[in-house]
């Protein structure tokens, strides 16, 4: 015979992602990158657009990382790259095969 008897299974909350926002206009995704047609669906072609510093301590045993994120939809990021390139300062191109 089973016997069954009731208990309280506590809640669990957790923190997943919702949506990523742009930080200069408040544009949305729902996902952590751009469609690459933010006018149309699109899931095969996306853009990341992410401005970062990223700070690297060494110690002796040990070292810390911590960064400063500014995230930017495609249109926000072409604004930036016309105020930069306006500073007369270029960009490092790159090309992945495996992204
Ligand atoms: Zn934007």
């Amino acid at each position: 015979m089973h016997i069954y008897k009731k208990r309280v299974i506590p809640q669990r909350e957790e923190e997943v992602f919702s949506e990523m926002v742009c930080d200069f206009c408040g544009n949305k995704s729902n996902r952590k990158d751009w469609p690459a047609n933010i006018n149309k669906a699109d899931n095969f072609n996306r853009i990341e657009t992410t401005v970062e510093i990223k700070i690297i301590e060494n110690y002796p045993e040990s070292y810390e990382c911590r960064s400063e994120n500014y995230h930017f939809c495609p249109q926000c990021f072409k604004k930036l790259r016309e105020w930069l390139e306006g500073q007369g300062v270029l960009p490092t191109y790159n090309e992945y095969s495996n992204c």
